[in-house]
């Protein structure tokens, strides 16, 4: 059973009236029919450009905000239905976030000990008397000295901080951890030694993870299985492998193409730059909602909507939405290779 389950997930965000103007306003569309699992002890990482609804999609996750429609199940049960203390006590607890700011996300006015230990008193997961002394444990568990816990945030460099973040998190013994661009505030330098402690956690605590990142090459690193959205949709899914090794979908294509790699110059991918910002979530395209910027696009793009379906000759997980999907499939990993032929645009148009 997925630990975590959304099923045609859509949440619509209501525009408020400004003094110019009275007229309704159409929702923005932040996430539009998800559906989305994480099994135990898996890491999905979740990609796409600003505003394409991961960070919406997180907070749903993590039930800081309702869906609008669609279902929620978190172990089974149907988040939508529990009580206030049964979210409080089962998804509250079991799913944590860790923050891309780690400034932002402690209170500089508490010890980071104090900060560690709310969530252990908050929930009662100790008598008072054993609470320093898991926190000791938690300092110790991500690398930092136990001796610090009565320091301040202000104490501490931002590879440090997000640390004290991780073992904040890990206080309350939680199932899912859902990392909100965990290290794209921090140094070059101290980045790997924080991705290399997530994954350490992970395997030790058995851990799930959602990995929400820009850097591409990050996400191949943390993830068995990647998700890129859209204009608040899936366009593909599947594992690192399926999705890096046999590219099928242009967006996820030209997302890969912009990572610098260290390959011979015949190794390299060439680039794909898409020109143009993505359309407004207010009144998205249609057809499919990448075909104002789709750089192999047909006549029927602008007016059939694709459906997320198994790439043909993929494995049976490995689904994209798009018309051509069955036609154009890169390998990321080496070689630039290509399965099938790429078609002309006639060709394509037919
Ligand atoms: Fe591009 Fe058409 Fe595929 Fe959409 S369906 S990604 S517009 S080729």
């Amino acid at each position: 059973m997925p630990l975590l389950e959304l099923e045609s997930v859509r949440r619509f965000y209501k525009q408020k009236h400004t003094m110019f103007s009275r007229a309704a306003h159409a929702p923005v569309r932040a996430v539009d029919g998800v559906d989305f699992t994480v099994e135990p002890g898996e890491t999905v990482g979740l990609v796409g450009e600003s505003g394409c609804g991961k960070s919406t999609l997180a907070r749903i996750i993590c039930g800081l905000e309702d869906p609008d429609e669609g279902g929620v199940r978190w172990n089974g049960s149907d988040v939508g239905a529990m009580t206030r203390a049964e979210r409080k006590t089962l998804l509250h607890r079991e799913v944590q976030m860790v923050f891309q700011d780690p400034h932002a996300s402690l209170d500089p006015r508490r010890s980071i000990g104090q900060s560690i230990a709310e969530g252990i008193i908050t929930h009662a997961l100790l008598p008072a008397a054993q609470v320093e002394r898991r926190v000791q444990e938690l300092l110790a568990q991500v690398g930092l000295n136990p001796d610090h816990a009565h320091r301040y945030p202000h104490e501490f460099s931002g590879g440090q901080l997000q640390r004290i973040g991780i073992a904040r998190a890990l206080a309350v013994e939680p199932k899912l951890l859902v990392c909100d661009e965990p290290v794209s505030a921090l140094d070059i330098s101290v980045r790997a030694q924080v991705l290399n402690l997530l994954n350490r956690l992970k395997r030790e605590l058995g851990l799930s993870m959602i990995f929400i990142a820009h850097d591409l090459d990050v996400v191949q690193h943390m993830s068995d299985r990647i998700v890129t959205m859209y204009l608040g949709k899936v366009v593909e899914q599947g594992s690192c492998d399926e999705v890096y090794g046999a590219t099928a979908h242009p967006y996820t294509r030209a997302l890969l193409s912009a990572i610098p790699r260290t390959l011979a110059p015949d190794e390299r991918l060439e680039r794909v730059v898409l020109e143009g910002d993505p359309p407004s979530p207010i009144d998205p395209p249609a057809g499919c909602p990448f075909h104002t910027r789709c750089y192999t696009a047909i006549d029927r793009c602008a007016t059939d909507v694709p459906g997320l379906l198994p790439v043909p000759d993929g494995a049976a997980t490995h689904r994209a939405s798009c018309h051509l999907a069955d036609q154009v499939t890169v390998s990321l990993i080496g070689m630039v290779t290509t399965v099938g032929s790429s078609p002309t645009p006639s060709e394509r148009n037919n």
